[in-house]
């Protein structure tokens, strides 16, 4: 079968690899599509580390081919989506039931074979029933979309909270979404390209702002700005340092700030611990999708979260490995691989 293999930080290419066969306790999937993600990008140049020789590839979906001698409540022929990350389930992080913090966290895609292929294998506890009527495109999105979940229930959104999400990419394009589920009367996004702010608007938002434009503080949070004195919840979903420190400033007093983007290991930011303290500012990391999935994967199925306006490319495998190794285009929001239409 064909997979896209990172071979070496710094070197992607497909390859024709063995069809893996699924264990006792293992599906094998045949993938429908699988998300190109920025994570993607930072395994390739050695900015997050993985364990290659390995097939790249986390956000993805498919149909059951088949299945180990172990497996109960998952049949040939149904549609899964994959949850990446494989906790140990035995380090006391996984004891105390906070898995994403496990100790020897395994993700696949990451560390073991991934979904940039015809097909993968996984451990049932990682794969999640999806409908069989779904668009195969929407799978793919299960996986940021638990993400997103995780960072919008650290964040505690309540009806009527007025929220900002500072990025406009698929993170905060979801999360913009998930704040209306959760009755956000106040929802402003900050990005700096003028379709992604379109797009959001039509997706929730109630006000944008274009930060290469207006000083994005003045603009949301100042005296006279969208929300004068700050919002209920922040969420960092952009990962620059700009946003980082902005974050705190948009937050009224009382405030929640959720940091959800990734700055690269090592690098700081200034932030003023006077006045987290003197405002009782809670700052949070959300990381990744503890427990989220199944939600996300019926969030999914049910429709209440749009993802086709998302899409903005479905490419083949043979031209993933290319889409990887470079930036993504402007206005650009999601890329899926689709195996079937190359
Ligand atoms: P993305 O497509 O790169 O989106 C981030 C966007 O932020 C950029 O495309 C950019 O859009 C915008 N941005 C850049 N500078 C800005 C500024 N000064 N002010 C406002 N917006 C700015 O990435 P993504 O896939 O949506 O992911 C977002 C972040 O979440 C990434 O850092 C990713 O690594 C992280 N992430 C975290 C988790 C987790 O578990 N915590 C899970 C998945 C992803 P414009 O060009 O429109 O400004
Ligand atoms: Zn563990």
């Amino acid at each position: 079968m064909r997979a896209v293999r990172l071979e070496a930080v710094g070197s992607i290419a497909l390859r024709e690899v063995d069809k893996p066969v699924a264990g006792p306790q293992d599906v094998l999937v045949r993938i429908e599509a699988c998300g190109v993600c920025g994570t993607d990008r930072h395994l390739l140049h050695g900015e997050f580390p993985s364990s290659p020789p390995v097939t790249l590839g986390h956000e993805f979906c498919g149909i059951v081919e088949a299945v180990g001698e172990a497996v109960s409540g998952i049949a040939v022929g149904d549609r899964v989506t994959g949850d990446p990350n494989i906790s140990c389930g035995r380090c006391s992080h996984c004891r105390a039931g906070r898995v994403n913090l496990c100790s020897n966290l395994r993700a696949i895609g990451i560390h073991r074979d991934g979904g940039f292929a015809d097909y993968v294998v996984m451990p049932q506890s990682q794969a999640f029933l999806l409908p069989a009527n779904l668009k195969p495109t929407h799978g793919a999105f299960c996986e940021p979309l638990a993400c997103c979940l995780h960072a919008v229930d650290l964040a505690g959104i309540r009806p009527g909270a007025s929220v900002v999400v500072l990025g406009g990419g698929v993170i905060g394009l979801l999360v913009v979404q998930l704040a209306k589920l959760a009755g956000a009367a106040t929802i402003v996004l900050s990005t700096r390209q003028a379709s992604r702010r379109a797009l959001a608007e039509g997706l929730g938002a109630t006000a944008t702002v274009d930060p290469s434009s207006v000083d994005a503080i003045d603009a949301i949070a100042g005296p006279v700005g969208l929300v004068p004195g700050g919002v209920d919840v922040v969420l960092e979903c952009a990962g620059v340092l700009d946003t980082v420190e902005q974050s705190t400033q948009l937050a009224k007093s009382g405030g929640t700030v959720v940091i959800v983007g990734v700055m690269p290991q090592g690098e700081k930011v200034a932030f003023e611990p006077f006045d987290v303290l003197f405002r009782e500012l809670k700052v949070l990391g959300s990381f990744i999708n503890p427990f989220t999935h199944r939600r996300a994967a019926d969030l999914i199925a049910s429709g209440a979260i749009e993802v086709d306006r998302l899409i903005s490319r479905q490419v083949t495998l043979e031209e993933a490995a290319a889409v990887i190794a470079n930036p993504g285009a402007p206005g650009e929001v999601k890329v899926l691989v689709v195996p079937g239409i190359g």
